[in-house]
């Protein structure tokens, strides 16, 4: 299993690609066994409504997507996939996804 933060920002590459071809059914089920199915469907409804931004890094406390400040707790989200609480996107930490990317 692939760490969900990890399987979540791949599948939302893939799907913003344009290449449908990238995403093999095989790649998404593995991709899809990782994720809750709450963040399925989350992702799944924000895809259609915001496209390629439906998710977005956390910067400084602040959703990229809307610009929007974050509660204050939300600082060190880690490998956690939140919320943000004004417009609803999928929100990451940037410093962690590359963390991730690298391996
Ligand atoms: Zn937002």
């Amino acid at each position: 299993m692939i760490a969900p933060l990890a399987a979540l920002l791949r599948y939302h590459e893939l799907k913003t690609q344009g290449t449908a071809a990238a995403l093999t059914r095989r790649e998404e089920a593995r991709l899809l066994q990782s994720l809750t199915l709450d963040i399925q469907r989350r992702y799944s409804n924000l895809s259609k409504r915001f496209e390629a931004s439906a998710v977005v890094p956390l910067e400084r406390g602040i959703c990229t997507g809307c610009y929007m400040r974050q509660p204050a707790d939300l600082k060190e989200i880690g490998e956690d996939i939140h919320e943000c609480q004004h417009c609803g996107r999928l929100l990451y930490d940037p410093d962690v996804a590359f963390e991730l990317s690298v391996g």
